[in-house]
């Protein structure tokens, strides 16, 4: 039987330390469902198109990776794409109270998923969706932080205002 995780999340954008998670995971899952929330309770600056296409632009070298949005609850999708096990990333200790209860009440909803943490290489420990974007915001150089399309979405999306 071949092995399928989903990885939910926002990704606006999709950033290095997203990417970093996916490769480790695509070494040990033969498919990979990056699956993009519509629903994410957040502003969000890029829409729903335009964080799918950021996404399978930034995983075109990984094969066994597909792009897929959704809506509602996670476990949901993830159940209707016949996926048990979902990955999160972890970075620092800030993010493990959420993800923790994210995990619990995703187990709530349905006992038969698994979440899984991945740990990212560490020079993208400290990265996230939410700094690159400010990054943008005062002008920074971002090539280290996202993939190269992205950096050049977000200057066309913070130059449209
Ligand atoms: P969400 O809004 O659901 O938290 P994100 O797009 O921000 O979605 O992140 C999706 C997942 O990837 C989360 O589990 C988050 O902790 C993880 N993640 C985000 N940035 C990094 C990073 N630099 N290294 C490892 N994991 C990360």
């Amino acid at each position: 039987m071949s092995s399928k995780a989903i990885y939910p999340g926002t990704f606006d954008p999709i950033t290095l330390g997203h990417v970093n998670i996916l490769e480790k995971a695509s070494k040990l899952f033969d498919t990979i469902i990056l699956a993009v929330a519509d629903y994410t309770g957040k502003q969000n600056l890029f829409s729903l198109e335009e964080r799918e296409r950021l996404c399978a632009e930034a995983v075109s070298h990984l094969p066994n990776v597909e792009v897929a949005t959704f809506e509602g609850l996670s476990v949901d999708f993830a159940r209707s794409r016949d996926c048990r096990v979902m990955i999160r990333g972890l970075r620092a200790v800030s993010d493990f109270e959420y993800e923790l209860s994210l995990a619990l009440t995703n187990t709530k909803l349905d006992p038969g998923i698994e979440t899984i943490f991945l740990v990212p290489s560490l020079r993208y420990m400290y990265l996230s969706s939410s700094l690159i974007r400010q990054l943008a915001e005062l002008g920074s150089e971002l090539k280290d932080f996202v993939p190269e399309t992205v950096a050049k979405a977000l200057l066309e999306k913070l130059k449209d205002g």
